[in-house]
C-alpha cells in the first residue's frame, strides 16, 4: 500500500545552529549539512539543507531539533511512495521472506501498512540498507522504530548483513538487536528456563499479543 506524503520539512535557516541532530535521525537521509552562505543570517557556520524529494514526512527532524529550526508544511499536491514491482521475481520475493522468517503477507511497517513482501521486493530491486528500503517503499517513515529489525532481517537474508549506517554517525538505528521473536521456538513457544528466569514478565501473553498485532496471515 502506498505511503501518501502530505507534509514536508523546511529548515528555518535563521534559527539553525548547525548541530546536525536532524541529519542523524532522518530515516530517508533527506537532510545534510553545508556551509552557511554570507547572505544567510543565523547562528551557525554550518546549516542543515533539505532534499525535498527525499522527505517522506517522518517528522523526526521536527521532533529532535532543539532550536525549533524545522517546520512542517502541508503539500499542495501530496504524493505517493510505492515500489513498482514490474519485473520483480515474485517467487524470489517469497523465498527471501521465508529465509528471513517474515511471511510475505505479514505487515511489517504498521505506520505505512507495508508488508514483508514489499520490503523484500525493494531489496531485490537494489535497496542495500534501511534508508534505501524506506526511499523505495515509504516504510519506516512513521514511528521509525518497529519495522527496523524485520528490515535488517530481510537485508541479512539477502546477503547484506554488513550494511553500513547512513549517515555513519547517525543514530536512527543501531544494528541488529535481540527481540522477543528470536526467542520463539519452531513450535511457537518459549523455552521453560526463559519463562522461569523472568517470572514477573508475561512473556507468553506478550508473544500472543505481538502475533495478533503483526500477523495477517
Ligand atoms: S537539528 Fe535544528 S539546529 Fe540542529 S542542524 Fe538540524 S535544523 Fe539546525
Ligand atoms: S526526518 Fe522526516 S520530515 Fe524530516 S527531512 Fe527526514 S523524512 Fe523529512
Amino acid at each position: 500500500m502506498p505511503k501518501r506524503v502530505r507534509m514536508v520539512a523546511e529548515v528555518i535557516g535563521e534559527r539553525c545552529t548547525g548541530c546536525k541532530l536532524c541529519v542523524q535521525v532522518c530515516p530517508t537521509v533527506a537532510l545534510s549539512m553545508r556551509d552557511r552562505r554570507e547572505d544567510e543570517p543565523g547562528p551557525g557556520r554550518r546549516i542543515a539543507e533539505l532534499d525535498g524529494d527525499a522527505c517522506y514526512n517522518a517528522q523526526t527532524c521536527f521532533e529532535i531539533c532543539p532550536e525549533n529550526a524545522i517546520a512542517m508544511h502541508e503539500l499542495a499536491e501530496p504524493f505517493d511512495v510505492e515500489l513498482d514491482r514490474t519485473g520483480i521475481d515474485e517467487a524470489a520475493v517469497e523465498a527471501l521472506c521465508l529465509r528471513a522468517g517474515h511471511p510475505a503477507s505479514r505487515t511489517i511497517c504498521l505506520c505505512t501498512d507495508t508488508t514483508a513482501g514489499e520490503l523484500a521486493a525493494a531489496i531485490l530491486a537494489g535497496a542495500r540498507g534501511p534508508e534505501e528500503v524506506s526511499l523505495k517503499t515509504g516504510a519506516r517513515t512513521g514511528c521509525v522504530e518497529l519495522c527496523l529489525q524485520p528490515i535488517l532481517d530481510l537485508l541479512a537474508a539477502a546477503g547484506h548483513a554488513d550494511v553500513p549506517k547512513n549517515p555513519p554517525n547517525g543514530f536512527q538505528w543501531y544494528g541488529h538487536s535481540a527481540t522477543l521473536f528470536e526467542q520463539v521456538r519452531p513450535d511457537g513457544t518459549f523455552a521453560d528456563e526463559l519463562v522461569e528466569a523472568y517470572p514477573s514478565y508475561p512473556l507468553t501473553r506478550e508473544l500472543v499479543d505481538l502475533v495478533r498485532l503483526v500477523s495477517k496471515e
